[in-house]
C-alpha cells in the first residue's frame, strides 16, 4: 500500500516536473541529453595522480563543463548534481572493485555555510546510492583555506598543507575520494595523506573534470 503510494507519486513527481537536459533544457529521459553528453569536451578518463591507486575526471575542464561547474557551486544549481552522477556512469566503471566506501572532499563549515550545500557531497551522494557504498564521515576541513583558482602549484601546497583532519578511525580497504575538479590535484592528495596515513591501505580518486597539465 504505501509502496503504492509512493510510486504513484513519483509518476504523480514526473508528469509534473519532467527531467530536462541539464545543458540544453529539452525534456527527456537522462539528465543530459545524448546530443549534448556527445558534444562534452571528453579526455582519456584514467590518469596518473600520486599517490592514487586509480584517477579519474573523464571530461576536461572546459566550455561547457567549467561554466556547469561554476553555475552549480556558485548559483546553487543542484539538478546538475544528478547529471555529473549520469556522466560519470561509464567512467566509474573503470574504478577498482575492492573500493568499500566514499569520501566527498569537505568544504570548511563556514564555507559550507554560506554556500548551503557541498558540491562533492551532492556528486558522491547518487553515487552512494547506486552502488550501496557507505559515505565515510570523520574527515573535516580543519582551516578555512583561502580560494584556490589562480593559485600556483606552490602556492596551492602551502595553502592546504594540514588542512584536513580525521576524527576517528577509517576502517575501509580502499577508499574513493571524489571532488568536482581536480586542477594539480593537490587538495584531494592532502585529502589522500589524512586516509593514508589513518592506515587505510589505498585511495582512489574520481572528479568530474580536470584542468590539463602541462
Ligand atoms: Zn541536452
Amino acid at each position: 500500500m504505501l509502496q503504492a503510494a509512493a510510486s504513484g507519486w513519483s509518476v504523480l513527481g514526473r508528469a509534473l516536473w519532467p527531467p530536462r537536459c541539464a545543458f540544453c533544457g529539452q525534456q527527456q529521459l537522462h539528465p543530459v541529453c545524448a546530443p549534448c553528453r556527445d558534444d562534452l569536451p571528453w579526455l582519456e578518463p584514467r590518469f596518473d595522480l600520486e599517490p592514487f591507486a586509480v584517477a579519474i575526471a573523464p571530461l576536461a575542464y572546459a566550455f561547457p563543463v567549467d561554466a556547469a561547474i561554476r553555475r552549480f557551486k556558485f548559483h546553487r544549481r543542484l539538478a546538475y548534481g544528478p547529471a555529473f552522477a549520469h556522466l560519470l556512469r561509464q567512467a566509474a566503471g573503470l574504478l577498482p572493485d575492492d573500493i568499500d566506501a566514499v569520501l566527498a572532499v569537505p568544504l570548511h563549515w563556514r564555507r559550507q555555510a554560506r554556500r548551503g550545500f557541498n558540491q562533492a557531497a551532492e556528486i558522491a551522494r547518487p553515487i552512494c546510492r547506486r552502488t550501496g557504498l557507505p559515505q565515510l564521515t570523520g574527515v573535516s576541513r580543519s582551516r578555512s583555506t583561502p580560494y584556490q583558482s589562480g593559485l600556483s602549484a606552490g602556492r596551492r601546497r602551502q595553502n592546504l598543507r594540514n588542512a584536513f583532519r580525521l576524527r576517528g578511525a577509517a576502517d575501509y580497504r580502499h577508499v574513493l575520494v571524489i571532488d568536482d575538479v581536480i586542477t594539480t590535484g593537490e587538495t584531494c592528495r592532502q585529502v589522500a595523506k589524512v586516509l593514508l596515513e589513518a592506515g587505510v591501505p589505498a585511495v582512489s580518486a574520481l572528479a568530474i573534470a580536470r584542468v590539463a597539465q602541462d
